[in-house]
C-alpha cells in the first residue's frame, strides 16, 4: 500500500512573533516522519494566514520558498478560526489522504502526531487529542472550560472532553465534514458528528511560545454561547417547559385569588402583583433573548454566505492537478 500524504493543517492570525519559532518544529515533524517511511515523501505543512494584519503571510510566503514542505494559503479577510480551519482543511481534502490540525502556538504537543498516526494506521479516521493535564491554563480558564464541557454535554451535544481543535481527520471523513453546509462554524461539535471510527491520544498542553492569546474571556463566553445554539435546540425547549411550569404557577395563583376575593381580602397584595410582573417581564425577556439567538442563526443560515474566500495560494493548483490526479486516476479507469 502507498504511504498516506498527511497535510498539517494551521490557521494563523497576527502570529509573526511565533510562527518563526513554531515552524521549524512542524517541519522537523514532518521531515521525519516521512524519513521513518510513515507518510509520503508529498506531505505537507499547510498554514492558512486568516486575515492577519502583521507580517504573518510574507513570513508563511518565505517560508513556502524555502522548502517544498511549506505551503499557504490566505484568506481574504479574518474570518476567526473556526472558519480559517477549515478552509484549509478543505483545501487539503483534495490533496492529502489525512490530515493533523494544530494551532501555530506551540501549546499543543507535535510529538503527539506520531501517536495519532498509529491511530490511523490501525483504522480510526478521526483521533481527538485530549489534554491530559491543564497545568499551564490558569484555574480560572481551566475550570471554565470544564464547567463549558459539562454544559455542553448536559444539552445533549456530543464533544470531547478537553479536546479542542488539534485532531487527525482522514480524507473520508472531511468529505463527510463537507457535507455540513452550516455557516455558523462548531467544528470540534460537527466531527463527531460526521461518524467514522475514532479514537483519543492525551498529550500534555504547554504555553504558547510568544505571542497573546486571541480568546480572552468575552470571545470565549461568545465562543460557547455559538457552540450551544449551533448544535442543540434544547434551550428552546427548556424554555417550553418554564412556560409550562409557570402557567401551573399562575394557575394556583388564579385560584387563590378567586378565593380572596370571595372571603372579601381584595385591597392586600400590592406586592404581589409587582413580583408576579416582574418576574413575568424577566423570565419573557429572557426567553425572547434565547429564541432571538436562534434566529439570528436562521438568519445566517439562510444567507449562506461564503464561510472563507481564499485570495492566495503558495502553491498552483492547476500545475499540481495533473500530479494530484494521476493516483485517483488509477482507480478510475474510465477516465479519458
Ligand atoms: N486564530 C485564527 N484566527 C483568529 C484567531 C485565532 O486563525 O481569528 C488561530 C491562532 O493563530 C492560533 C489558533 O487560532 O493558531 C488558536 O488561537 P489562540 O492560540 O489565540 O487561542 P487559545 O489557544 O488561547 O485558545
Ligand atoms: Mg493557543
Amino acid at each position: 500500500m502507498a504511504l498516506p500524504v498527511l497535510y498539517i493543517v494551521i490557521p494563523c492570525y497576527n502570529e509573526e512573533a511565533v510562527l518563526p519559532l513554531t515552524s521549524g518544529l512542524f517541519l522537523k515533524k514532518l521531515t521525519s516522519l516521512i524519513a521513518a517511511g510513515r507518510v509520503a515523501g508529498s506531505s505537507r505543512v499547510l498554514f492558512v494566514n486568516d486575515g492577519s494584519k502583521d507580517g504573518t503571510w510574507p513570513i508563511i510566503q518565505k517560508l513556502s520558498g524555502e522548502d517544498v514542505h511549506f505551503e499557504g494559503i490566505s484568506l481574504s479577510r479574518n474570518r476567526g478560526h473556526q472558519n480559517a480551519l477549515l478552509a484549509g482543511l478543505m483545501t487539503a481534502k483534495a490533496l492529502a489522504d489525512v490530515t493533523i490540525s494544530i494551532d501555530c502556538d506551540g501549546q499543543d504537543d507535535i510529538d503527539a502526531m506520531d501517536a495519532m498516526l498509529a491511530e490511523y494506521e490501525a483504522g480510526c479516521d478521526v483521533v481527538y487529542g485530549v489534554r491530559s493535564a491543564r497545568t499551564t491554563d490558569t484555574f480560572f480558564k481551566r475550570s471554565t472550560a470544564r464547567g463549558f464541557y459539562k454544559f455542553m454535554r448536559a444539552l445533549g451535544v456530543e464533544m470531547v472532553y478537553d479536546h479542542a481543535d488539534y485532531r487527525l481527520i482522514s480524507r473520508r471523513a472531511l468529505e463527510g465534514l463537507a457535507q455540513f453546509k452550516e455557516v455558523n462554524l462548531f467544528l470540534r461539535g460537527m466531527v463527531p458528528l460526521v461518524g467514522y471510527r475514532s479514537s483519543s491520544i492525551y498529550y500534555e498542553r504547554h504555553e504558547r511560545v510568544a505571542g497573546e492569546s486571541h480568546y480572552p474571556l468575552k470571545k470565549m463566553v461568545s465562543f460557547a454561547f455559538d457552540g450551544v445554539t449551533s448544535l442543540s435546540v434544547r434551550p428552546i425547549r427548556l424554555i417550553t417547559w418554564l412556560g409550562f411550569l409557570i402557567s401551573l404557577i399562575s394557575l394556583v395563583a388564579i385560584i387563590v385569588v378567586i378565593v380572596q376575593y370571595f372571603l372579601g381580602m381584595t385591597t392586600t397584595g400590592w406586592s404581589s402583583t409587582l413580583v408576579a410582573i416582574f418576574f413575568m417581564g424577566g423570565v419573557q425577556l429572557l426567553s425572547l433573548g434565547v429564541i432571538g439567538e436562534y434566529i439570528g442563526k436562521i438568519y445566517s443560515e439562510t444567507k449562506a454566505r461564503p464561510r472563507f474566500i481564499i485570495s492566495e495560494k503558495t502553491f498552483d493548483e492547476t500545475a499540481a492537478a495533473p500530479d494530484s490526479a494521476a493516483t485517483p486516476g488509477k482507480d478510475s479507469p474510465n477516465a479519458p
